[in-house]
């Protein structure tokens, strides 16, 4: 289905962005694979499924290394067809105690860094009359949660971003929209889960078990597998029209 496109996806290096890579590798596309960490692995990981991958070490705070990664992957692939603003942080404090330099982080990594490459890749989408922008948001798009103020309003902003982007796009091929996920058991969640089971002597079940209950109804995790599928869904000829949702994929967590 997407032999032959590009897609880009930033912090791909683990978690919910090496999934989405998968599920759109599985369909085709050729991957151009970004974040931190050993990049080797997922490589072998991606390219086991058949199609060609690249890799490239930007880090998303920073402009000017988002536009090396996208000039890398223009040259390398021809073009970015989908482009998929996953890489992201979290830090959790309360708001008088938030340090000010993981405020800037998190709201350049978690929202900035999506309105750099967009802007750097609308222009070859449109000449093009197609492409799919994905905004990894999550449930904090939508609603709040104590202690994670930068995040939750950087996942509120870039739902914002997707709404205004599916608007300037909306009578072309190029289609954005976010996905919120509720809980996914990536490294991010992880030490949530740590912090939890450490500040309250708990065993790592208990904790996660404690996790889940406080927000999540259907009591179990979302995969990074099921949210690849999502993405896929999005760049399939049904996602045509579907533009500036914010779908959420968080077992009954936004329901309540
Ligand atoms: P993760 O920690 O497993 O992966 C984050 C990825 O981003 C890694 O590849 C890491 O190397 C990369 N990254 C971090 N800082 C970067 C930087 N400055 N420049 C480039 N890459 C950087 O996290 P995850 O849980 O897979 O999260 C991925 C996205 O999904 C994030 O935007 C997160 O907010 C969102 N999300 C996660 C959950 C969850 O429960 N895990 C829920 C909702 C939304």
């Amino acid at each position: 289905m997407l032999a032959g496109k590009t897609a880009l996806v930033t912090g791909s290096t683990s978690g919910i962005g090496l999934g989405i890579a998968k599920a759109l590798a599985r369909q085709g596309a050729n991957i151009v694979l970004n974040g931190f960490g050993d990049a080797e692995g997922p490589k072998a990981e991606v390219a086991a499924l058949g199609v060609k991958v690249g890799y490239h070490g930007a880090d998303m705070s920073k402009p000017a290394d988002i536009e090396a990664m996208m000039a890398y992957a223009a040259a390398t692939f021809g073009r970015v067809d989908i482009l998929v603003n996953n890489a992201g942080i979290q830090h959790v404090a309360r708001v008088e105690d938030f340090p000010v330099d993981r405020w800037d982080a998190v709201i350049a990594i978690n929202l900035s860094s999506a309105f750099h490459t967009s802007r750097l890749a609308l222009p070859a989408m449109r000449a093009a009359n197609w492409g799919r922008i994905i905004n990894v948001a999550s449930v904090h798009g939508l609603v709040g949660s104590a202690e994670k103020s930068a995040y939750v309003a950087a996942k509120h902003g870039i739902v914002g971003l997707t709404k205004v982007t599916a608007l300037e796009t909306a009578t072309t091929g190029v289609t954005c929209n976010a996905i919120c996920p509720g809980w996914v058991l990536t490294p991010l969640v992880q030490k949530q889960v740590d912090a939890k089971a450490a500040a309250q002597g708990l065993t790592n079940e208990a904790a996660t078990r404690q996790l889940l209950g406080e927000k999540e109804p259907s009591m179990q995790f979302t995969t990074p597998e099921e949210l690849g599928e999502l993405a896929a869904f999005f760049c399939s000829p049904a996602g045509n029209n579907v533009r500036g949702v914010a779908w959420n994929m968080d077992g009954g967590w936004t329901a309540q």
